[in-house]
């Protein structure tokens, strides 16, 4: 109990019972007794280690006994079978997802592919939404078709056509939210409800652009959160990781194929990933707030012809977004207004010039802003009509936000804007 002094009473109770919040969680993970590194190292110790040695023969039997029945605590056999250091990451980004168990991989993509490869059998099906990350569907189109796996893309939003796709050998329901780059949110109840009719689909929500800060999944009944670590969870646009979150039996299963496809994550990178979590909800927080007064103020404006952001009532997935997120990200996307004989494609590329604070890159989620023009840098290769096709447009720019002051971004945008 917090009296309006700020004091703070706890029964017995309260003590034992409390969830932690988001920040809390960011920097300390669960908190469950005493939290002793080797040589009381405050910071999780890096342990740079390809093996791990035994004292004699029966130290061995005494750990492969052991392994059969999940392991001794605290004892490692292989680096490709388990690391200290990338185990501390994985039990904090569970804490943060209110997961059981979560995974670290080499980067989001590892994350995404290790996941398919693992749960689907040959000659199951896999419905993915069609705004989904381009090298998502690229791995189901191109490798799964390879092994039997057949892929089925529906519009995101249309919970019907998910449902008419749905096969008595669907395997797996795979969607973003908010997705790239029109920031669509999935209804995750909807889609957890659809897939909890039929007993062996799985639901995959790819929750890199909303952190554990903004939207939980798991939570929503989904089954499996995936992120690319390289984004928010970093933050620092420094290394490359994904993870793979949800209940410790899917997660243990997931584990054991790791050991076989291989792709795992260096202590180094665990432990840059662990140093940028600490922050996380303080970076989010910042990241949410200038990214709903750059919406709003982009939308107030006659050079910019439609913004896309979930935390603005003209988005069409608002109402969705304010009922399972506690903030709208990082990121917006908008599209410049065609001004009188120039190709839009070239306006947006001076707008994008202008601007002085944000670097032109592909990728989100760090400190830094980073701004792209989506035509020129995914869809370079398609003509403006293919994009059309698939509806990227050329004035459509994507401005992640970093944590630099609100103040300056929106100075920014403005006198970027009065330069087109
Ligand atoms: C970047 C990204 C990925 C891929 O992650 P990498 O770490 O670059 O491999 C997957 N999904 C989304 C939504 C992403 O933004």
């Amino acid at each position: 109990m917090i009296d309006f002094a700020g004091k703070v009473e706890l029964s017995k109770n309260e003590t034992s019972q409390r969830a932690f919040g988001r920040s809390t969680r960011s920097v300390h993970g669960e908190i469950d007794g005493r939290r002793a590194n080797a040589n009381h190292a405050l910071i999780t110790p890096i342990v740079q280690t390809a093996t791990y040695t035994f004292d004699d023969t029966a130290d061995v039997r005494a750990f492969m006994d052991a392994k059969m029945w999940g392991g001794l605590p605290g004892r490692e056999e292989y680096g490709r079978y388990g690391n200290p250091t990338v185990q501390a990451v994985e039990a904090r980004i569970a804490a943060l997802e209110n997961g059981g168990a979560a995974m670290l991989f080499p980067s989001g993509m590892s994350a995404v592919t290790q996941v398919l490869l693992s749960i689907l059998p040959t000659g199951s099906q896999v419905i993915f939404t069609d705004d989904c990350y381009k090298k998502t569907r690229q791995f189901c189109n191109i490798f799964l078709a390879r092994l039997g796996i057949e892929s089925v893309a529906v519009p995101m939003g249309d919970y019907e056509a998910l449902e008419a796709a749905i096969q008595p050998n669907t395997r797996l329901i795979i969607s973003e939210s908010p997705t790239n780059p029109y920031l669509r949110v999935a209804d995750l109840n909807r889609l957890a409800a659809i897939a909890g009719k039929h007993q062996r689909i799985k639901t995959i929500i790819d929750a890199t652009f909303a952190t554990p800060i903004n939207q939980r999944p798991l939570d929503f009944g989904i089954d499996l959160v995936v992120h690319s670590a390289t984004k928010y969870l970093s933050g620092h646009n420094d290394i490359m990781a994904g993870v793979a979150v949800g209940e410790a039996g899917l997660i243990h299963a997931l584990r054991q194929s790791q050991g076989v496809l291989g792709g795992i994550t260096d202590p180094h990178a665990a432990y840059l990933l662990e140093r940028g979590l600490k922050t996380l909800e303080l970076r989010v927080t910042r990241q949410n707030q200038t990214a709903q007064a750059v919406a709003e103020a982009l939308e107030a404006h006659p050079k910019v012809e439609r913004v896309w952001y979930p935390g603005l009532a003209s988005h069409p997935d608002h109402e969705v977004a304010r009922q399972q997120m506690s903030g709208f990200g990082g990121v917006v996307s908008f599209e410049i207004a065609p001004i009188e004989n120039e190709d839009v494609l070239d306006t947006t590329s001076r707008f994008i010039d202008a601007m002085k604070i944000p670097y032109i890159a592909p990728s989100l989620g760090g400190v830094e802003s980073l701004i792209e023009q989506p035509s020129l840098m995914s869809y370079y290769e398609l003509s403006t009509e293919e994009r059309l096709n698939i509806g990227m447009k050329d004035n459509l720019v994507r401005f992640a936000i970093g944590i630099e002051d609100t103040a300056d971004i929106l100075f920014d945008i403005e006198q970027a804007l009065a330069q087109i």
